[in-house]
């Protein structure tokens, strides 16, 4: 279903959404068309919300509350387009229902200063007054991985910071974002304030970016993706997080067995399909072998397969030519001299987690993006090497490094070129009250419910 000007329309042309653990028909999305796509921008723009902070405070905690209630259904529907596993799903459920409650209470909090003038030698004495205003028309573009929080990080607060707001979720995932903005709507969301399009990315995404109505565009993607976006969209205030190949450095004197607990987490969880995942380890020589070991037995620890059944700890990939493409990758980075320790055989869409020791740096499995479940170890003489073999890549979003000492901890925080380093956790850390984004090709902006409401903000001056 599409959802221009307040109201919900089916189209006859249908995406049908499939499983990729069974392939079986889960559902449908509509096919919008590029005049469609025109006319949700149009109207979402023309409306001018009169909510009040209280309103949306208020807006944002009930649909929490009924997210929280209706829990099940919204895993159910996590689990059936994107094969993730119930375990994962409810994580999903969960981290989107803390993210509302905390848009909401920011909504309250969105102020400006009083800043006198009388500071220069013609004495003016006014009173300049700054107000944090809504931006105007967000266009929200997702992935399909975790296709209800992507939606939610986005969506939240924008509407926290009083925006109208158009969305494009993945067409490989689009139903729970259709679920969730009818959630919102039940709650008391005005209608018109949100339009929701789906269809190929080429009639509605790239339409979207060159409408003239956006104000600004919150992309979550590929790094081509995005890249594509900048060069296409013109003057308008832009955020992407985009890709990482995330690394969790271990020094000599770390907790190991933290450590490899940490990487598997990080590496495997969403079956490695996470853009703050662990994709390499760096890991010094004198303490490599042990924690070889160790990883593998966490690794091992681990089930996987069928996404609907309760136990599984990891689903499957988006489809089978994503866990095809990465398996090549495994394949490659051992041709050109990894070791592979552990790796299960792949059935479909299903890949387990495979450990890697004494991966070439310069592999593409380590210095790409690789969204799957892969640990990769890298072995490092010391924390000068980690340092340029992180800062030495294109990306740059998280790091994790595991350190004993404090002085090893201030030089890799102080040298990474990262936008967070995380001591003594992985890169997969998350939080709804910190910044969240990247530098370098990670992307641009940050997200964080504050730090987003600041994006979806511009500062209006009235000077008395
Ligand atoms: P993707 O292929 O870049 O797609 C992202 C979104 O962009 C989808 O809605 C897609 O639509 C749309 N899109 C594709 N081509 C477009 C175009 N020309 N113009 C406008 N929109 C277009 O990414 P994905 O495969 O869904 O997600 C995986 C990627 O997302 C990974 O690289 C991952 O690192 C990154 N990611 C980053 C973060 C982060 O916070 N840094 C979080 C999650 C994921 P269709 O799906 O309909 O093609």
């Amino acid at each position: 279903m599409l959802l221009i000007d307040g109201e919900w329309i089916e189209t006859d042309e249908k995406i049908a959404v499939r499983n990729p653990f069974n392939k079986e028909i889960v559902g449908y999305a509509s096919r919008a068309t590029r005049e469609q796509t025109l006319a949700a921008a149009r109207c979402a723009k023309a409306y001018e919300s009169d909510l009040t902070a209280y309103d949306r405070c208020e807006i944002l905690n009930d649909t929490a509350a009924q997210i929280e209630r209706e829990e099940a259904e919204f895993v159910a529907q996590i689990v059936a387009e994107c094969g993730a596993s119930v375990k994962e799903a409810q994580k999903e459920v969960r981290r989107a229902v803390t993210l509302l409650r905390v848009c909401a209470e920011e909504a309250r909090r969105i102020s400006g200063e009083a800043i006198p003038t009388d500071v220069t030698s013609d004495r003016k004495k006014n009173l300049a007054v700054t107000l944090r205003v809504p931006i105007g028309l967000v266009c929200a573009i997702t992935p399909f991985n975790r296709p209800l929080n992507q939606v939610v990080v986005k969506l939240a607060p924008a509407i926290a910071a009083n925006n109208s707001v158009i969305l494009k979720p993945s067409e490989k995932t689009p139903l729970s974002a259709v679920k969730f903005v009818k959630c919102l709507i039940a709650n008391g969301l005005p209608a018109r304030m949100v339009s929701l399009v789906t269809g190929d990315p080429g009639e509605v995404g790239e339409t979207l970016v060159t409408c003239p109505d956006i104000d600004m565009i919150t992309f979550t993607g590929s790094r081509a993706v995005g890249e594509r976006i900048a060069r296409s969209a013109g003057m308008v205030r832009m955020t992407f997080e985009l890709g990482d190949s995330g690394a969790l450095v271990v020094l000599d004197d770390a907790d190991l067995e933290l450590a490899a607990d940490v990487a598997a987490k990080g590496a495997f969880a969403t079956a490695g399909q996470s853009c703050r995942g662990v994709k390499r380890i760096l890991v010094q020589e004198g303490v490599a072998d042990r924690f070889a070991a160790l990883l593998v037995q966490e690794a091992k620890k681990l089930t996987f397969g069928d996404p609907y059944s309760p136990q599984n700890d990891i689903g499957c990939l988006i489809d089978e030519a994503a866990a095809q493409a990465v398996e090549d990758r495994v394949d490659e980075s051992v041709e050109s001299g990894a070791k592979l320790l552990y790796g299960p055989p792949r059935d479909g869409a299903v890949l387990g987690p495979r450990v890697l020791d004494f991966v070439p740096k310069e592999s593409p499995l380590v210095r790409e993006e690789t969204f799957g479940p892969c640990a990769p170890i890298v072995r490092i003489k010391d924390l000068a090497e980690a340092v340029d073999c992180v800062n030495g890549g294109e990306y740059g979003l998280q790091t994790g490094v595991f350190t004993a000492s404090i002085h090893q901890a201030f030089e890799a925080a102080q040298k990474i070129k990262s936008g967070a380093v995380i001591i003594n956790d992985g890169p997969q850390f998350e939080s709804p009250f910190i910044p969240f984004g990247g530098v370098k090709k990670s992307g641009l902006g940050r997200e964080g419910a504050r730090f987003a409401i600041e994006e979806m903000t511009t500062v209006k001056t009235i000077v008395f």
